[in-house]
């Protein structure tokens, strides 16, 4: 069986690892299928989610180059956020976060609260500022460096090569999990949000010869975005990794539709899905990622059985604490 162990950069410990998978009863019988979910939600408390994985290797890198502050952004309520600003303080490091605000909203609730709590300084940008908060990373950092400090800059949501080293972990975690035989069967369902989870699986997938279909449900932009997204980190990891690994389009699968009423904005149908699960399978998804995902997948069984096969496994990538700033939309639905 082929191994990464000799293969991917260094990584510090940070997650609690392997998740568990589970099996979703409830669910399974209603769509005909054999439904899991892998657990990934449970990477940490505080840390909990996906990001936790890829901050493993980003941050291993920061501290080999001495770093003093992290510097990264996202949105409001970012989940890559709120686990940079928990690793910083683990690890004694400042951190300042660059969140878009785009309604001027800046009560402290789910994610935000807990930036400000583990210390980080956030920076609210406009939607228009927001295009430009690459540049205005780096112009951060440059300011840093000349009053002598070590930043490092994380990209959104920790998606380059390195920090899709952590899913190709995770392809591997599954490997033993599951078994080869049982993982080429099952069918891998997640949410895409900036793309270096999927690349990450699709390394993986490439890197330990399997066959596993991998389907992502896009919760921002367009399946053409991610597409070229997850090919350029793909080449980004041949070069990290040296070896040839670029993936072609016609392997990566991301399903359009479910974007819904736009990022991060919520339809009552997928808020009254995500009540169900939780009060069906004692379960809880985030409105913005798994909850779209968990949608989709939940409606294009239904509208077509088979489409995914008898055995799913759906990625639960955490974002519980986003939940908490959305009970104002959700208490009409729970009253009916
Ligand atoms: C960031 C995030 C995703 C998407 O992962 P990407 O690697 O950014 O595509 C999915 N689920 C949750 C809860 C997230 O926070």
């Amino acid at each position: 069986m082929p191994s990464l162990k000799h293969r991917l950069p260094p990584r510090l410990a940070l997650a609690r690892q392997p998740t568990p998978i589970e099996k979703l009863e409830k669910f399974s019988t209603e769509l005909g299928l054999s439904l899991w979910m892998k657990r990934e939600d449970l990477t940490g408390s505080v840390c909990g989610g996906n990001k936790i994985r890829k901050l493993e290797f980003l941050l291993r890198d920061a501290l080999l180059q001495k770093a003093d502050t992290l510097i990264t952004c996202g949105a409001l309520q970012s989940n890559h956020a709120r686990a940079t600003a928990w690793a910083a303080s683990k690890l004694g490091l400042r951190c300042h976060l660059f969140l878009e605000d785009s309604q001027g909203k800046k009560s402290l609730e789910g994610n935000l609260l807990l930036d400000r709590l583990l210390g980080a300084q956030v920076h609210t940008l406009s939607e228009q500022e927001y295009e430009s908060v690459d540049q205005r990373m780096e112009q951060a950092a440059q300011a840093m460096l000349r009053e002598g400090r070590r930043p490092y800059c994380i990209p959104k949501g920790g998606s380059n090569a390195l920090g899709a080293c952590g899913y190709i972990r995770v392809m591997e975690e599954l490997l033993s999990q599951l078994g080869k035989k049982r993982l080429e069967r099952t069918c891998l369902v997640l949410a895409v949000g900036s793309g270096g989870t999927y690349a990450g699986l699709a390394l993986g997938k490439r890197i330990l010869r399997l066959s596993t279909r991998i389907v992502g449900f896009n919760v921002d932009e367009t399946p053409s975005f991610f597409l070229k997204k997850i090919v350029a980190i793909s080449e980004e990891a041949s070069r990290l990794l040296g070896i040839p690994l670029t993936l072609k389009s016609e392997e990566i699968e991301i399903l359009d539709g479910y974007v819904g009423a736009g990022y991060g904005k919520s339809r009552p149908e997928e808020l009254k899905l995500l009540a169900r699960l939780a009060s069906q399978e004692a379960l809880l998804l985030d409105p913005t990622y798994t909850g779209k995902a968990f949608f989709g997948l939940w409606d294009q069984t239904r509208r077509e059985p088979k489409k995914f096969g008898k055995e799913v496994l759906f990625l639960h990538t955490g974002g519980l604490f986003s939940l908490f700033a959305k009970g104002g939309e959700l208490s009409p639905l729970l009253a009916s």
